[in-house]
Formats: structure tokens, sequence, C-alpha cells
């Protein structure tokens, strides 16, 4: 038996046209140094109208791969809502990739327009001979000519190319499970693999995002996006904003500490979301020179473990409350989110919002043990974390139809390559990625409870800890730690301080003391490269 339903196609179209009507007056705002230039909704719409007529006039059609190359400002957030919109693919390029990636994840996507930002043009020069699909470049807040178009290419101004366009566009209406967007995952090893969005999945995605057990934010909250929105999907921010009203605050390039500091006090967000990195940097600068930061009523911190000293000072110290999600640029990214079950005693919500979450009824979690077996969720059993649901890829993107990577794909379920445990009542906690895991005299270290537990200490800014070759135990545990400025620790006195949080054969006797943990170009701690540098044991 069917039923009655009407099959309406979700759309990313309808949601721009939401934005623009019933939420007309929301604004999206960029910082510029010392203020925010500001449209609304109802002008988004009208200029997202524009950008698609001006896109069809380049030959962009449905399917269509269009790039972008930008900091996350006003012009960024209209590609984000008028590509997938015309039925165009938005494919939002990370600007801090290694070249060779970047040019590997252009041309592998076959992106046909690249709009950039006029401000990142002399590195996008360096690219743009190599980017073999390109035809049309469109430059934002920037000087057109300062574009070393190869022949062939033809570039644009942003303003003059949508000027006197109309500001009303028929979207077409379009099978819900066509490509709406597209991202590729940073290839830790090997090429970066894509991953293509759809309308359905973006959809379903943002509903998830506004809902109070995602990251629950209304049309009352003012929004503060500073992951980049070419990190996994901007991790679902701009269509959530559209579809809840929010209004967003876009940092452009002032992603240091000090700026962004200076812009929460000017435009006072309610909600905002980044890596812990920028948190971490956030807090230093705050202790510096407090402020009063406790219009935020939420901050969600994802891409990496959250530390919980971090967690504790943001709460105890300047009223804001950080929740911890998990998620990757194959979930759409958000997969579980920390809230703590309701009804729990305050003392005991802790645990639960170190965890990494929740999952929502339509992401499917599991463990599975090296042998292949799915594992209890009984807290205690631990590995891989696979999952499956409406927002998580299915296979990666192959122009040619060769499945790739098939390794990641264990019979409809996507393997994380996080290594965790669940509690029975579905709460996750991850304890290493695979790559990352440490294993001692034949036991794993978990490098994140390290790390979470070091930071703890008060000398400590940032610890990252990674597996070095041992003849005995085969791999040790490697501490490189980065003091708070005009503060020392010695090794021994950073140990005694993990001595009763550890096993004895767990505490690690390798430790290295450096000014910045390497960082990968969204932000996280980088272990590759941290692995790299001391792979010959040599700790100077
Ligand atoms: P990249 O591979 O470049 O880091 P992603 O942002 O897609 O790209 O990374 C997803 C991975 O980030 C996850 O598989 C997981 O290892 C890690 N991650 C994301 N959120 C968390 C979290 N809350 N705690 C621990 N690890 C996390």
């Amino acid at each position: 038996m069917l039923s009655t339903m009407q099959d309406e196609q979700l759309s990313l179209a309808t949601l721009l046209r939401y934005a623009a009507t019933f939420q007309g007056d929301s604004t999206v705002s960029t910082w510029t140094g010392d203020g925010v230039r500001t449209i609304t909704y109802r002008e988004l719409g009208a200029l997202g109208a524009q950008l698609a007529h001006a896109l069809r006039g380049l030959g962009i059609g449905v399917g269509d791969r269009v790039g972008t190359f930008m900091w996350n400002n006003n012009e960024h957030m209209c590609v984000y809502a008028a590509v997938p919109a015309m039925g165009a693919v938005l494919h939002a390029l990370n600007i801090r990739l290694f070249p060779e990636q970047l040019v590997y994840v252009a041309n592998h996507a076959e992106d046909r327009v690249v709009v950039v930002d006029g401000s990142l043009v002399p590195m996008f020069n360096q690219y743009l001979p190599a980017l073999r699909t390109v035809r049309d470049v469109i430059v934002v807040n920037g000087d057109p000519a300062t574009v070393q178009a190869p022949e062939g290419v033809t570039v644009h101004a942003w303003g003059e190319l949508l000027g006197g366009q109309p500001t009303e566009y028929d979207f077409p209406i379009l099978d819900e499970r066509s490509a709406a967007g597209m991202c590729y995952t940073s290839g830790t090893t090997g090429d970066p693999k894509g991953v293509v969005y759809s309308h359905r999945s973006n959809w379903l995605h943002a509903m998830q995002v506004i809902s109070p057990n995602g990251m629950g934010f209304t049309a009352a909250d003012h929004v503060l996006a500073i992951v980049p929105l070419f990190h996994a999907n901007a991790w679902g921010l701009p269509y959530a904003a559209m579809m809840s009203g929010a209004d967003v605050l876009m940092p452009d390039r002032f992603l240091q500490p000090g700026p962004l500091l200076q812009m929460m006090a000017a435009q006072r967000p309610t909600f905002a979301a980044a890596v812990p990195t920028i948190w971490g940097g956030v807090l230093a600068q705050l202790d510096a020179a407090p402020q009063d930061i406790a219009h935020l009523r939420t901050v969600v911190v994802g891409g990496s473990a959250l530390p919980p000293a971090m967690m504790h000072a943001f709460q105890e110290k300047y009223g804001v409350r950080l929740l911890h999600a998990w998620g990757m640029t194959e979930t759409s990214p958000l997969g579980s989110v920390s809230h703590p079950p309701t009804g729990v005693p305050v003392e005991e919500e802790w645990e639960y919002r170190y965890s990494q979450g929740l999952f929502p009824a339509s992401v499917r979690a599991r463990l599975v043990g090296d042998d292949g077996a799915v594992l209890p969720n009984d807290g205690k059993a631990v590995g891989e974390l696979e999952v499956r649901g409406p927002w998580i890829t299915g296979s990666y993107y192959s122009p040619d139809g060769k499945e790739v990577d098939p390794d990641k794909f264990d019979d409809g379920w996507l393997r994380t390559g996080d290594v965790g445990k669940i509690t029975p009542n579905g709460y996750l906690t991850l304890v290493d990625r695979t790559k990352d895991v440490i294993k001692s005299g034949g036991e794993w270290i978990s490098s994140v409870d390290l790390e979470n537990a070091i930071l703890g200490h008060p000398a400590v800014a940032e610890a990252s800890v990674i597996g070095i070759p041992d003849a005995k135990w085969d791999e040790r545990p490697l501490v490189a730690v980065v003091l708070k400025e005009g503060v020392t620790a010695e090794p021994a006195e950073l140990r005694e301080f993990l001595a009763d949080k550890f096993a004895k054969w767990q505490l690690p006797e390798y430790w290295t003391f450096i000014d910045e943990v390497p960082k990968t170009s969204v932000g996280k701690f980088d272990k590759k490269r941290l692995r790299a540098r001391y792979a010959d044991g040599d700790l100077e």
C-alpha cells in the first residue's frame, strides 16, 4: 500500500525561496575588520537569482560544477545558496590545501567555473594554469585584472557580471537525489576522495542541525560561522541558517583570536562553531584580556576531540557552554552531538558532555572488531565505528565509474576509521583514529585520553600525542607539548600530573617541547607531520 502523501522533492531552491520570503529580514553579515557589511535574506534571494542568471549566461547548467576559492563571507553564502538551487553543483575548494591537492581536486571534480576572492587571487594564479576544466573565473571583492588567465579562461568581476541580471530565477524542479554539492576529504594517505551531497541529504541534514537534539539554533540566533565553508560541507550551517532564519556572521579572513573576539564584542553572536584549536586560541586570548562572551548561548566544537579542560574553562570562567559534536566530510558532517540525557543530575552531565555524544534517529551506528564481528554497545567494547543513514555517503565520487576505496564501505555501512565505544544508552566515546592508534606491547594507548588529560595541566597550551617506534614495546607515546607563554614545566612534573589518571605502563616517558603543533588545512593537529618529524626517534 502506498501513502497518500505528496511526492514533493526536497530541494535547496525551496530553502533559498523560503529564506528570501518568510525569513527575509534576517541577515548575513561579513566582518570587515572594524565593522560589518550586511545583506538581508531577501537581498540574498535576489543576489542568488542574479548569480544563477549570470552562471547560466556562462553556460552553466544542471550538474555542472562551480568551485569557490573564498573566505566565509556574504558572497560565499550566496554561492552556497544559488548554485545548487539552479541545479549546478557547489564545490568549495579548501584554500589551504597543498597546491598539488588543490589542483587534483579541482580537476577531479571538473570544476567549470571558480568564484575567487580578490585577496586570494595571487595564490589562485599559481594553480589556474593547471586547472584543466575551468573556463571562467569570477572575482569577488577584487580586481579581475590581477588574474593571470591562461588562454581559454575568461575573467569576470562579480559586481559587473551580476549587475543588471533579473532578481528572480525560475529554479528547476530536480530529483532530490541529484547532486547539490561536493567536498573532498583531505588526502592523508593517497589522493583526496570526493563526497557528493544531494539536495535530499543536505535538506535532511539541515533539519537535524537545527533540531534541539542537534545544534538547535533558531530564527532568534545569530550564528558566527567560523568553520570554513570549505570544511566538511560547512558543517551544514548555511542551509540550516536559511531553514531556521537565523542571522549569520561571517568572519571573512579575520580568523585570529583577537579579531574573532573583537567581532564577538561588536556583534554579540549567540551561537558559534569551530574546531578545538580555534577555541584554544580564543581561550588564551581571553585569559590574557578577559571579555564578556556570555552572549554565546552555545558553541559547537567538533572536527577533533574537545578537551574537557577547555569545556570547563569556558563554562566556569566565561559562562559559555561548549557542545561537543562528531562528524566527518563523509557524514555531511553531523553525526553525534553530546547533549546529556534529560533528568541526569548536573554533576553526572559532564561525562556525557565530554563524550562525542548521541546519534540522531536517522544515523545508525555500530562498532566492529578486528575480526569483522559487531561488538556490543556496553560502554566497554572498543571497535571501529561504522555508520549509515540518509546523509552518510555510500561511496566516493568516481568520474569513470571505478570504485574508489571500496574498503571504506562494509555492506552498506561507512567505515569511519574512528575507534571508540558506545554506552548502552547510545553515547559514543572515541579513543582514537585507526591511523593514530598507539600500540604498546600489544595494548592500545589512547592518544586522545592522554592529550585531554595533559591539557588539564595549568602550564599546557597544546598537547599532541603520537606513537614513536620503540625496540622493546613496538611503539611508545611521545607527547609534544606547547607551554603557555611565560611558564615552564618539566616532563617529570607533567608525568606526575598524569600518574593518578593512567595505568603506569600508559604513562609517556618521551616528551618534547615545541612552539606550535603543526595543523592541517582545517586547523586540526597534523599528526602525520609530527610523526614524520620524530620518525627517527630524534627528540631534539
Ligand atoms: P579530515 O580527515 O581532514 O580531518 P574531516 O573533517 O572530515 O576531515 O575529519 C573527520 C574526522 O575528524 C573524523 O573521522 C574523526 O576522526 C575526527 N573528528 C571529528 N569530530 C571529532 C570529535 N568530536 N572527536 C574526535 N574526533 C573527531
